[in-house]
């Protein structure tokens, strides 16, 4: 069974979700000013490992909501500064972070709200307004705050003395007044050049932390949900927040299980946007890196250890991802024979070794050593010709098994069949090359053919027209 370590009682806990088969989880999304780097993508590597793990080891149907915080100070003055309507400027976020995802390999959450879209407003609203029912708001000048005094169990989470609380709180202080700094804000009045929503909280916006606990609720249902993630710098005060909003609003806990992925460092330091030491996706693949190897990397340590970034790192991930690749292309040339048990105890020790370790709070860096044990073993068959063809196919099920799991052979597989050139940009050139023959222009025909020959993609002509194909 697996067991999880969750943040709210300090231990691991064997996990099942709470209604039937379906475990509902929800994880904190990107706030979509600018590109997200590869630390957010550690926090989403991660808990993608966690979904494919409860999918495909444990088996039970994940319903996940991952929301796009696309209204709060940086999106609203990115969109000042861009001189474009808030909406086109994070649609434009949205848009690079769904490609960045894509590109590794990351599954599409059932649910992809923006905290935005009138049904969420709405349901902000509605909770905001059942706070203030329950007796745990304040109105000063047009905002509405929490007042915490009126929940007793506020810091459970955190778990922090009342002097660290304010610490914290002093991060998340804006220019609005409050009773109490550790009190935080639900609805920002209205602002001038500020986009502004009414829905009985009076004008304004959304506090950040509201739309998460709204959102949650309203997309995954009746509380608790099972799991709530993200990264560790979330647990205070946002984490804490929202479960002061859903628990004070609806009466019942809020998530039974809270899971918090390490950072990832470079030069142990945190990779944050404001230190200035990030690397998005579009740097690694500028130093000739896949993205393959880069979610290799992000997820071979286990995810509540920090994780340092180091180029030399990026290069290891590289070579183990070969290694595996490799692996499976050495099994096509096996030769069909007699049966060798210890080939198929081998698997099946990999298997459990593989199993136990994501059961073990998803101790990814135990599971891909149960891989590489298994790549070992097996090699030293191949070598010793004590394997069959029939015994190779069921170590590439084994593998194919894992990589559900792990996403990156398949990724990689992916990036190799890609054209090294875009699609559009190969039939625009057939194009050209037809429009050349048609006015028997040979030469330039065939520098065509010669130019991407050269970028790896071959054309074929055919009666009914040109194909190409990757060389
Ligand atoms: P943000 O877009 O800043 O709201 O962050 C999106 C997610 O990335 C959150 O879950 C953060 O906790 C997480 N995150 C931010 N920086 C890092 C980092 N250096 N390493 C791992 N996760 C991070
Ligand atoms: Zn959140």
């Amino acid at each position: 069974m697996l067991r999880l370590y969750s943040t709210l009682t300090r231990r691991e806990e064997p996990f099942a979700p709470a209604q039937g088969n379906t475990v509902r989880m929800y994880a904190c999304g990107p706030t979509v000013y600018a590109r997200a780097h590869i630390g957010n993508f550690r926090t989403f590597v991660c808990l993608d490992v966690l979904r494919r793990t409860l999918k495909h080891v444990c088996r039970y149907e994940v319903r996940q909501a991952v929301n796009y915080t696309d209204v709060d100070d940086k999106t609203i003055g990115g969109a000042q500064q861009a001189g474009v309507p808030l909406r086109e400027y994070t649609d434009r976020w949205i848009q690079a972070f769904r490609e960045d995802a894509a590109v590794l390999g990351l599954e599409t959450p059932e649910e992809a709200p923006r905290a935005t879209d009138e049904a969420n407003l709405r349901a902000m609203s509605e909770m905001i307004l059942a706070l203030e029912r329950n007796g745990h708001t304040y109105r000063r000048d047009g905002s509405i705050y929490f007042r915490i005094s009126t929940l007793p169990e506020y810091g459970k989470l955190a778990r922090l003395d009342r002097e660290g609380m304010q610490d914290g709180a002093r991060v998340d202080l804006d220019e609005y007044s409050k009773d109490d700094p550790r009190d935080f804000v639900l609805w920002k009045r209205e602002r001038p050049g500020e986009p502004s929503w009414d829905f009985g909280t009076g004008p304004g916006r959304p506090g950040w932390h509201i739309e998460c606990s709204a959102m949650a609720l309203r997309l995954l249902g009746e509380p608790p949900i099972d799991i709530h993630a993200g990264g560790v710098d979330l647990i205070f005060p946002h984490h804490e927040n929202e479960i002061a909003q859903s628990e004070g609003a609806t009466r019942r806990p809020f998530a039974r299980v809270w899971v918090h992925v390490e950072h990832l460092f470079v030069e142990h330091e945190k990779m944050s946007k404001s230190l200035g030491n990030i690397y998005t996706i579009a740097d690694i693949t500028a130093r000739g890196h896949r993205p393959s190897a880069l979610r290799y990397l992000l997820l071979s340590a286990h995810y509540r250890k920090p994780l340092n970034f180091t180029w030399t790192g990026m290069d290891q991930a590289e070579e183990a991802l070969r290694r595996i690749v490799d692996f499976l292309a050495r099994l096509d040339d096996v030769s069909p024979g007699d049966s060798h048990p210890p080939v198929l105890q081998a698997v099946e020790g990999a298997r459990q070794a593989f199993r136990s370790a994501l059961e073990d709070d998803l101790n990814t860096a135990a599971a891909l050593a149960a891989v590489f044990d298994l790549v070992r073993d097996v090699n030293a068959a191949i070598d010793a010709r004590t394997i069959s063809a029939a015994d190779a196919g069921v170590v590439r099920q084994a593998i194919e098994e894992f990589d559900r799991v792990l996403g990156v052979v398949s990724l990689r597989q992916t990036e190799d069949a890609r054209p090294p050139i875009p699609v559009e940009e190969i039939e625009r050139l057939i194009q050209e090359r037809q429009a050349a023959r048609q006015r028997r222009d040979f030469a330039a025909a065939d520098r065509i053919r010669q130019g991407l020959a050269e970028q790896g993609v071959l054309l074929e002509d055919n009666p009914g027209g040109t194909r190409w194909k990757k060389k």
